[in-house]
């Protein structure tokens, strides 16, 4: 049986697998947009908010003593899931990389909450205070999708009559 304490490293050790996977996953997918220039400058900002959540979990795990070399070792189960979710969702256009985006952006969401809400119960505050900060990053992200979702699709509809492949980056 795990404690709170151990418990809190585990799913800490788990977003930041997580992020590591958002990150690959935002970076493929900014490299390969060309036409929606909105929609790539939005994702460039949340890779770089991504690699900060990165180091700011780093630093929580530090702080709680969890060493280096433990952070390393991370290939558990949830980046399995991780990486079959991206797998299925890999877009080869950009309307099934916003719905990608969208859903992961969720998956994160509800990470955090879970994450702020354990990491109170251990009573390690500033890790509550940096997860919640995190959440408010993924919040905007998923907000700034949910609002720009219908013009892109209306923009890939209209392009997609005059030029498929166009249309898909
Ligand atoms: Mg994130
Ligand atoms: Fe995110």
């Amino acid at each position: 049986m795990a404690d709170s304490n151990e418990r809190l490293d585990q799913w800490l050790r788990d977003a930041h697998a997580m992020e590591q996977q958002a990150e690959q996953m935002l970076d493929a997918q900014a490299r390969r947009i060309e036409n929606y220039p909105d929609l790539k400058l939005r994702i460039e900002k949340h890779i770089e908010e991504t690699r900060s959540q990165k180091q700011r979990l780093e630093a929580c795990l530090e702080a709680r003593g969890v060493s280096p070399s433990g952070m390393k070792d991370m290939a558990g189960q949830f980046t399995a899931i991780m990486q079959s979710v991206g797998g299925i969702f890999a877009g080869d256009e950009v309307v099934k990389g916003v719905l990608a985006s969208y859903f992961f952006e969720h998956m994160e969401i509800a990470s955090y909450r879970i994450l702020a809400s354990a990491a109170q119960n251990a009573g390690d505050a500033e890790t509550a205070r940096v997860c919640e900060e995190i959440c408010r990053e993924e919040e905007a992200m998923a907000s700034w999708l949910f609002e720009h979702i219908p013009a892109i699709t209306q923009e890939y509809l209209t392009r997609e009559v005059v030029s498929p492949q166009e249309a898909k980056r």
